[in-house]
């Protein structure tokens, strides 16, 4: 495995941190398009979070299928038309690229998996338990109300260093200190209407 492959999953897993911590936190369920499309799914994860494993693949995995379509589709441009010297020389990019496209297509795949107890292949147990993926008690932890830590959901390798140095915590406080809004003060009232 090269290091940009390496870079590629981890950027990955940063990018899904940053839009689960953006969903779990800011905003409200009401809001136009973005509430219902994107804020509510995570919301309503935590409150049923088996939910998410009965998704068919197509459910799950389609969104994000879409948005990684098209620089997998370059990329494989690239490798029709590109000159073998070219190719050499935008290999290491497009590992990095190619690994990033496949951990952020499978993302809500491995954040399934990590909600599945019964049936999973033994070839994903054997993934969680290497840490190649999202283990389950790993992701355990961001399960636990009020959700503000642990928001990365594809290899969850961020989840750690990221705690350590309280980085969602400052980003919060941040975010809070330019523009006065709470975080997780929708999820907070909208919880508590669904209870
Ligand atoms: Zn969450
Ligand atoms: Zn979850």
């Amino acid at each position: 495995v090269s290091e940009q492959a390496i870079a590629g999953a981890l950027i990955a897993d940063f990018l899904s941190g940053l839009v689960h911590w953006g969903a779990d936190t800011w905003g409200s369920v009401e809001l136009p398009i973005v509430g219902k499309a994107f804020i509510r799914p995570f919301r309503e994860h935590h409150i049923d979070p088996t939910a998410i494993t009965r998704h068919d693949f197509i459910e799950t995995n389609g969104d994000n299928c879409l948005v990684t379509l098209l620089p997998l589709l370059n990329m494989a441009y690239k490798f029709r038309t590109q000159s073998p010297e070219a190719l050499e020389h935008l290999y290491p990019w497009e590992c990095f690229v190619f690994c990033l496209t496949i951990f952020g297509t499978f993302t809500n795949q491995i954040h399934k998996w990590s909600h599945t107890y019964f049936g999973l292949p033994r070839w994903v147990t054997l993934l969680q338990d290497w840490h190649v993926i999202l283990p389950r008690k790993h992701h355990r932890i961001h399960h636990v109300s009020p959700h503000e830590t642990y928001f990365c959901i594809t290899t969850g390798w961020l989840n750690y260093p990221l705690e350590k140095i309280g980085f969602w915590r400052r980003l919060e406080d941040l975010i809070q200190g330019l523009t006065g809004e709470k975080p997780r003060a929708d999820d907070m009232k909208w919880a508590q209407k669904i209870k």
